[in-house]
């Protein structure tokens, strides 16, 4: 069953394209994250789907329903967890959550089973005022703001971004359990790790879905073999990569580079190339792609 269908959404800002023709479904309970680096169009297209925002044209519906025909019906069965941090920060914890209950003529009481696993790390600091929290504390009470009416679908607008490791990593478990529950996720995110964490994911940049898979599937179909390349002293190691004639591709990966060559080269044919510019302990290791390494290849090849 479907829960969002989005068709042909175009959103401008005087010159700038935010969305260019985007569609797609999401289905019930799906996890569905949108992957994209900053200014791809993310938050225009949350921005729509929760009804802040008009079209330019195109149409959306979620649960049934018009965004744009029927917005107060929307509003009252989705959560919008936005980019910048939403929460009133002179009121305590506890008070920014009976707020939003009130606010959607429900109590804390009545939904606390659905927040209650993300609300007991906080909950020791409830007379604390929201601008006090830490960035990940923060994240947790407005998921729990965003959920304590117990919507149908949830709108999470890069809810982990600048936030640390751990916080990520607790937050990202939270919305698996949420999903378990039935509720329909749309979660954005310029980290490509959490990627593998959804159902489905779009890879959006300059205001288009590149594409819409399974992170297995993006994967899977990445079409050459890749490699990761170190070695001791890795200054000018890129710049030198790239003028190897054997090289199709390179780029910056953590603490390596990520390489992939032409079909008749081989890795000691790179490893020879690096010996004889100079580079000593190189290590040349063939590996799987990750889900970022695909969307390397998609803007490339854009
Ligand atoms: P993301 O959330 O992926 O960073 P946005 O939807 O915020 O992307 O922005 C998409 C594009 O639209 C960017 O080029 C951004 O600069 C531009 N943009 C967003 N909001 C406005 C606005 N209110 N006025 C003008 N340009 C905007």
């Amino acid at each position: 069953m479907t829960s969002v269908s989005v068709i042909g959404f175009c959103k401008s800002y005087n010159s700038i394209k935010a969305l260019d023709d985007v569609s797609f479904n999401v289905g019930k309970g799906e996890l569905f994250g949108i992957i994209g680096p900053d200014g791809a169009g993310k938050t225009t297209l949350f921005r729509l789907l929760t009804t802040l925002l008009l079209p330019d044209s195109g149409s959306a519906m979620v649960e049934g329903i018009d965004v744009v025909k029927d917005y107060s019906a929307i509003r009252r069965i989705i959560g919008y967890m936005p980019g910048k941090f939403s929460l009133y920060q002179d009121l305590t914890v506890e008070e920014n959550l009976n707020f939003f209950a009130t606010v959607f003529n429900t109590t804390v009481k009545e939904n606390y089973y659905l927040i209650e696993d993300i609300y007991k790390h906080i909950e020791p600091f409830r007379k604390r005022r929201a601008g006090k929290l830490s960035g990940g504390m923060k994240q947790k009470l407005a998921l729990s703001c965003a959920l304590i009416h117990k919507p149908e679908v949830l709108f999470l607008d890069e809810p982990t971004t600048g936030v640390d490791p751990v916080s990520r990593k607790e937050f990202w478990e939270m919305l698996l359990k949420l999903r378990k529950q039935g509720i329909t996720i749309i979660v954005s995110t310029p980290y490509m790790d959490e990627a593998k964490l959804c159902d489905r994911i779009a890879l959006m940049q300059n205001g288009k879905f590149l594409r819409i898979d399974t992170p297995d599937n993006i994967t899977v179909s990445y079409p050459y073999r890749l490699w990761s390349v170190m070695c001791t002293d890795m200054h000018g190691l890129l710049a030198d990569l790239r003028l190897c004639g054997h090289v199709r591709s390179s780029f910056s990966f953590g603490a390596c580079y990520h390489v992939t060559m032409y079909a008749e080269v081989s890795a000691d044919m790179l490893r020879e190339y690096l010996v004889k510019k100079g580079y000593t302990d190189v290590q040349i290791i063939e590996i799987s792609p990750t889900v970022e390494d695909c969307f390397m290849l998609m803007l490339r090849e854009e």
